[in-house]
């Protein structure tokens, strides 16, 4: 059955027409009765329950009471005057106070007459009162009254047209009762039975006007259900097309490059974490399927070295690697680290970014191409169509947690024969619905132990009264050999203001700091390349003590003697960001600190950041927490383009709800990846529907 109905635009609703039709286009984003049915009340009002007088306390919020007012007065002169109103439900009593509509509340309040009460009790010195409570005699009330009413998120644009919440609430009854009986299911009847979920007609209904919690808890499990089901679908259909479809080259040789490096150049000996780690994509490289691993591992955990061996048995195995990082910086930088690695290894490798220049771009592209290449480093660069490989087997992506299935898509160009092996792999340790929401059709590897030797970096909350302690300290730590982080945060919509901030800390440092002493390099964005390239080299090579910075070293950059982080305003850092930056110290063998400097003031989230960043260096704890503060979406980035949408479901609460829906999907992922069978006809209607125009693995192979 086709979806007309829920697709006609909104407008052709009765009590709609078109200045509100663009009022709920513009502001609540609906353009059709299906966009209307799926805006979701955010609360509700429960007045199913009656609360008594005795139970309340400050948390309680709405109470609904029932009961008879003692007596009234009438207090106070002109402009302050008001109704006080003393009411009893025989277990305590309380004062309802009105500053409007005196007189014709006041002779409501019949003495001996039953009253039903609703409102948000506040404190006033030791007692409760409710400011103008709803009211209503209990013998007026009808069954409709007593319910589990839903409020919509409405605004002054929508409020101005007539549509408030209950405006809101009118609408979406005409269109429920309009299209009742032809709202098509999306799910098949055996998820539908084997999850007990209500059919998608009754979870739209009850969702807006439930009777009861109960009623509105299992509308909301459907819903939630059904969209991370579809989501979970497109990842598990990807994964479960591309291993039975996709070739992957078979590196079954252990060839010379990997013994040598192995025996005489690996300068410590691998975690035990690491050695599963390289057992695990070993097994995947051997069995003649491509694979597609995302490797998590906490900053320092050693993924580098990883990614080189795992590289290596490509090569010996006849097949050229990419190497993707973020950043020109981290890009060269790691272009560093594997050479001085490899060392006299005959492997050949370059590094192409955006401003390599075209004489030398000309000349890497022709040794791809030709093969005599073994190992392209760079930026997304290295995805560029005219850039060829001969036989490319393996691309490795460093620390790009959005590099989201679409981009993963493009790879599958680049070697249509066999489509190359991908190792993703992230320091952000993410929290596992968001893993599996952008990594689900992955399978995961973790490095769940660091390298001998790493002392917890110490974290430390100061206030910008106290920096001339800080300074003392820094002094130190340089003086016995150290050398130290200053970050100022750097972001678009602030940059100029940023900038002068950041150059005046510079100056300030400088100032406080004087040659020959010590010596201040400073990096930012928006240098030239060349620039940053050759202030990076100083602090790497000591000819520099202290690195004045923005986020621009947040990813990567491994200098093991630099041993003190100091953030700059870091109440204004995301958590993972303040993560990440810690992670630059606590690489060598001394013990190493975190300073985290602030105004005086913080908000609420801000003390939780700061709080958590002292407490723990747990990744995943502080995924979690980050998680919790700001929501998914700020993390997924705005509106994952063309992904499909969660309105109801929440990444950071329905964990258990995701893992359902995900089961659910990997089950018919496996029975019928095409979707064909007559039993998930609906589903793949709808699937086609949410998915629309979106890369398709499925007509890949
Ligand atoms: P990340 O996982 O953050 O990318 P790196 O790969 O940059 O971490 O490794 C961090 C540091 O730890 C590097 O200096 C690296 O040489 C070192 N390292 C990696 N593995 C080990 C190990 N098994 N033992 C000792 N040091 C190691
Ligand atoms: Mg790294």
């Amino acid at each position: 059955m086709s979806e007309s109905l829920l697709d006609r635009p909104i407008e052709y609703l009765k009590g709609v027409g078109p200045q509100r039709g663009e009022v709920l286009r513009k502001e609540a984003n609906v353009h059709t009765i299906g966009d209307l049915l799926h805006y979701y009340p955010f609360r509700y009002i429960d007045k199913t329950r009656f609360h008594t007088i005795r139970e309340i306390h400050p948390e309680i919020g709405y109470v609904q009471l029932k009961g008879t007012f003692l007596r009234y007065e009438i207090v106070g002169e002109k402009r302050k005057k008001r109704l006080v109103a003393y009411f009893t439900d025989g277990t305590g009593t309380m004062e309802l106070v009105w500053f409007q509509g005196i007189r014709w509340i006041s002779e409501l309040l019949r003495p001996a007459t039953e009253f039903i009460v609703f409102g948000k009790p506040n404190i006033f010195g030791h007692k409760y009162s409710i400011a103008h409570p709803e009211l209503q005699e209990a013998d007026d009330r009808s069954a409709g009254d007593a319910r589990f009413q839903p409020v919509y998120n409405s605004g002054e644009k929508l409020s101005a047209k007539g549509l408030d919440s209950r405006g809101i609430l009118r609408l979406i009854r005409t269109a429920l009762s309009e299209i009742m009986g032809k709202i098509p299911e999306t799910l098949s009847a055996e998820i539908v039975r084997n999850y007990s979920l209500l059919p998608r007609e009754s979870a739209l209904q009850l969702i807006h006007f439930p009777a009861s919690e109960d009623d509105m808890k299992k509308a909301s499990f459907r819903i939630k259900f059904e969209e991370f089901f579809f989501i979970q679908l497109r990842l598990a259909r990807l994964k479960v097309i591309r291993e039975r479809t996709a070739r992957g080259a078979v590196f079954e040789k252990v060839g010379d490059h990997f013994n040598t490096f192995f025996s005489s150049r690996l300068p410590f000996p691998l975690t035990g974490a690491q050695k599963r780690v390289m057992k695990e994509i070993r097994k995947d490289l051997a069995s003649g399927k491509q694979m597609n691993r995302l490797l998590q591992g906490d900053v320092g955990s050693g993924k580098t070295v990883v990614a080189l061996m795992t590289m290596l048995l490509a090569i010996d195995n006849g097949y050229q690697c990419a190497f993707m990082a973020p950043t020109e910086i981290l890009a060269s930088q790691h272009m560093d680290t594997l050479a001085g690695l490899l060392g006299d290894l005959p492997v050949r490798l370059a590094l192409l970014t955006g401003s390599t220049k075209a004489a030398q771009r000309k000349h890497i592209l022709k040794d791809l191409s030709e093969g005599t290449l073994h190992l392209l480093l760079g930026t997304h660069a290295v995805l560029e169509d005219k850039v060829s490989f001969r036989s490319l087997g393996l691309v490795v992506i460093d620390e790009q947690h959005k590099f989201g299935v679409a981009q993963r898509a493009k790879l599958w160009q680049k070697n249509p024969e066999t489509v190359p092996h991908v190792l993703v792999m992230t320091a952000t340790p993410i929290p596992r619905t968001l893993a599996m929401t952008l990594y689900g059709d992955l399978d995961v590897s973790i490095i769940d132990e660091l390298p001998p030797g790493r002392k917890p970096v110490t974290t430390v909350h100061r206030f910008e009264s106290q920096r001339l302690r800080v300074q003392g300290f820094l002094k130190e730590q340089i003086r016995s050999g150290r050398q130290v982080y200053v970050v100022y945060p750097l972001i678009e919509e602030s940059a100029k203001v940023d900038l002068a901030n950041l150059y005046e800390g510079y100056e300030a440092i400088c100032r406080d700091f004087p040659a020959p002493e010590f010596r201040v390099s400073v990096v930012h964005g928006r240098m030239t390349p060349a620039d940053k390239e050759m202030e990076m080299r100083r602090f790497v090579k000591r000819e520099t003590q202290i690195m004045v910075a923005t986020t621009v070293i947040e990813v990567g950059v491994n200098v093991p003697n630099a041993s003190v982080m100091v953030i700059e305003n870091a109440e204004r850092f995301g958590l993972s960001q303040l993560h990440q930056l810690r992670g630059r110290v606590g690489r060598g063998a001394d013990q190493s600190y975190c300073i985290l400097i602030s105004g005086p003031k913080l908000s609420e989230d801000a003390k939780v950041r700061i709080q958590t960043m002292c407490r723990t260096s747990d990744g995943f704890e502080i995924a979690e927490t980050d998680l919790r503060l700001r929501g998914p979406g700020e993390i997924l980035g705005t509106r994952q383009s063309g992904e499909a949408e969660l309105r109801l479901g929440d990444l950071a609460r329905d964990g258990k709800i995701l893992r359902v829906a995900q089961e659910a999907a990997l089950k018919v992922a496996a029975d019928d990846p095409a979707l064909n069978g007559a039993a998930h006809a609906s589903i793949r209607e709808q699937y086609a529907r949410i998915f629309k125009g979106q890369p398709d693995w499925g007509r890949v192979s």
